[in-house]
């Protein structure tokens, strides 16, 4: 056996447990950051205790990033644009002891979503909401998104975009979330982190894992290769410390702070509605 093939069989290949097979190759263009973070989502799901395939349902909505639910091999359900939030709601509350993890892109989170977002936040529903952020709408062709920065070329801004972007973790902190992280494709054990962060959370947790769109995003706007997107990412993500740190003048729309940025207690919804189905005689 040859050197390489010797290093090859050491990698350690385990979270392939966690996709179905049959149904890759997947659709996603070459050099798009879902993939990085689906893998991260199945190594933090690997090394958090009590989390089974078969006690965890992964939920999605519409978008590039949501088909990944259907690549993992798990109860997963792959449901209505903008919907995924609702729908792991009522799963969790008809089957508490379930584990619910969502899959959501930025078009299909904090737009078409966008009221679902927040009222999953204020209630504090105990799910795991990973946001795959590439900036765009990137299966329907490359429009604006309302993560899209200012300036960025789209197919629906042509000559740049003028909407301020959405900061969905500020939003997710304001709303009632307890714990808020955001990591990059670049950063991958850290994005595996702070994705096990939320995994342990009891209550709603959100990480928005910033992913390199090359097709609809990258090749507008210039950004190069997804290699050289990475890069973009690297130099963009500023770890919370030294983000803290920062003159404000030195905090850029270009830059972004990475890590767990807000973590709080607060009532689970599913404990609360258990309280109120006693009450009513249902318990
Ligand atoms: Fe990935 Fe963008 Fe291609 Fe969608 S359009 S698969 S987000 S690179
Ligand atoms: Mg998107």
């Amino acid at each position: 056996m040859s050197t390489d093939m010797n290093a090859h069989a050491e990698i350690d290949r385990s979270f392939e447990r966690y996709f179905r097979q049959n149904r890759l190759p997947h659709l996603w263009c070459p050099g798009c950051g879902n993939g990085t973070a689906l893998k991260c989502i199945a190594e933090a799901i690997e090394g958090t205790e009590g989390f089974t395939q078969d006690n965890t349902v992964i939920v999605s909505g519409i978008g590039c990033s949501s088909r990944g639910s259907g690549y993992m091999d798990f109860d997963t359900v792959h449901t209505a644009h903008g919907r995924a939030i609702p729908f792991a709601t009522g799963i969790k509350l008809a089957r508490p002891e379930l584990n619910v993890i969502v899959i959501t892109g930025d078009g299909d989170c904090t737009a078409i979503g966008g009221n679902h977002f927040l009222h999953g936040c204020r209630r504090n529903v105990d799910l795991t909401v990973i946001l795959f952020n590439n900036n765009i709408y990137g299966m329907t062709g490359g429009q604006s998104s309302p993560t899209t920065p200012p300036g960025k070329m789209t197919a629906t801004a042509p000559y740049g975009t003028i909407d301020r972007p959405l900061d969905a973790c500020r939003i997710a902190e304001a709303a009632g979330a307890t714990y808020v992280a955001r990591s990059t494709a670049f950063h991958v054990k850290h994005l595996t982190q702070m994705i096990a962060g939320g995994l342990k959370n009891h209550g709603f947790a959100l990480i928005e894992a910033m992913v390199q769109c090359p097709t609809a995003y990258g090749r507008k706007n210039k950004m190069g290769s997804p290699a050289a997107m990475l890069t973009w990412m690297k130099d963009s993500a500023v770890m919370k410390a030294a983000w803290d740190k920062l003159p404000p003048e030195k905090r850029t729309p270009e830059k972004f702070p990475i890590g767990l940025l807000y973590e709080c207690a607060g009532e689970e919804y599913g404990m609360a509605n258990v309280e109120i189905l006693r009450r009513a005689g249902g318990l």
